[in-house]
């Protein structure tokens, strides 16, 4: 932790219960994946978001690493992914061969703007990914429409959206498959980890078949069939159970951890309402279809100056601020690569959003003095 700060950015949230649990893994004598800590993780996932089938991955990565690999991505295909987001989204087709599309962003929030989709589809078109920036949904009805339309498959990237919802179905149960990460800088962490919700029924065999590294060993263990074999691609996407105890030690503490979070989301929101009532900056938008699950908290400043300052401003009180995304369509993989489209309101994301301390840990009062220092800042 930079000890220049002393409100960091974010900080890993452990319960207490996660060395009990991986005690409790070694003392079994199974410490490779999908064994008991696996299983519970899985019934938790499935029984709490009736998600129809869940791998445990060992990132969100490679949960998406999955789904590229499951809907058959391969040279020649094209996927439509918004460019204001992390790298994976995109790489995890791009090495399977595909071309990424980047559509951009809506002008109320970061996800993908659903009314630019359509023109985007080709015959070549395979799926559409959309990310639930900060856990906040985007307008899944739209999307699974024009999917239906034109026969793509709709890969949910809900990496932050655990616990969050769209019209009151969980987020990352809607499309074909879904995707999450355990990431420390998520709200459920287990260091590095993942998960894939795989809500397509055709694909549930085949997924545990990847995941295995193209064995059926699974379904070996669970008696179905009497030798394990290669019967197709895969990879090593199944996380120890040191792992997967870990990250069961802080199921138990998911309403606690969300409780918390959200009420310091509100309280930022609360005590930065007057800024955005007086133009200077816009707040996060919650459009009715969404909920809110505390991921992050961010704000939109005018300009890029603005935002360099404020950054500023806020480390000379000790506070870490951070920007987001550099919009994927301009980084130095990919600026080549891209159709030469504009996409402003990327841009302007990449410019002017600026996410603030959020971490179970963080105390009321330390929300109320970085609001303080920003409204400061701003002369209010
Ligand atoms: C965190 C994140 C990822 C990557 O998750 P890992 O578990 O670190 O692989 C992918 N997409 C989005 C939108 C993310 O926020």
């Amino acid at each position: 932790m930079n000890s220049e700060y002393s409100i960091p950015f974010n900080k890993p949230f452990l319960t207490g219960s996660e060395l009990d649990n991986i005690r409790k893994a070694i003392r079994s004598g199974k410490i490779s994946g999908n064994g008991i800590f696996t299983r519970k993780c899985h019934d938790f996932f499935r029984e709490k978001f009736m998600f129809p089938k869940v791998l445990l991955t060992t990132s969100c990565t490679h949960a998406l690493e999955m789904a590229a690999m499951l809907i058959d991505c391969k040279p020649g295909d094209e996927v439509i992914i918004p460019s204001y987001t992390f790298v994976s989204t995109a790489n995890s087709f791009i090495i399977n061969g595909a071309k990424v599309v980047f559509a951009d962003s809506g002008p109320l929030v970061p996800n993908l703007d659903v009314s630019t989709l359509e023109p985007l589809v080709t015959q070549n078109t395979r799926a559409i990914i959309p990310v639930h920036y900060g856990g906040i949904a985007c307008d899944m009805d739209p999307i699974m429409e024009l999917a239906g339309r034109y026969g793509l498959y709709v890969i949910e990237d809900a990496a932050q959206a655990i616990d969050s919802s769209y019209k009151g179905n969980y987020l990352g149960g809607i499309g074909h498959l879904g995707a999450f990460s355990f990431h420390e800088t998520k709200n459920i962490n287990a260091g590095e980890g993942g998960m894939l919700a795989v809500n397509e029924a055709s694909f549930q065999e085949r997924s545990e078949i990847i995941w295995e590294k193209g064995t059926n060993r699974s379904a070996f263990f669970r008696g179905e069939v009497d030798k394990y074999n290669w019967v197709d691609i895969g990879s090593s996407y199944l996380p120890s159970e040191i792992t997967a105890a870990f990250l069961y030690g802080q199921l138990d503490h998911m309403g606690e951890i969300q409780e918390k979070r959200i009420r310091l989301w509100n309280l930022y929101n609360n005590n930065l309402r007057p800024l955005e009532d007086r133009g200077i900056l816009t707040l996060p938008h919650i459009p009715p279809y969404a909920t809110n699950n505390g991921h992050l908290y961010y704000m939109v400043l005018p300009d890029l100056n603005t935002r360099t300052g404020l950054i500023k401003h806020l480390k000379s009180k000790g506070i870490l601020a951070v920007f987001h995304y550099l919009p994927l369509h301009r980084s130095p993989f990919f600026q080549s690569r891209h159709d030469g489209r504009d996409l402003p309101l990327s841009d302007r994301y990449g410019d002017c959003l600026l996410r603030l301390p959020m971490y179970f840990e963080l105390e009321e009062s330390q929300v109320a003095f970085i609001c303080k220092e920003i409204c400061d800042f701003f002369g209010i």
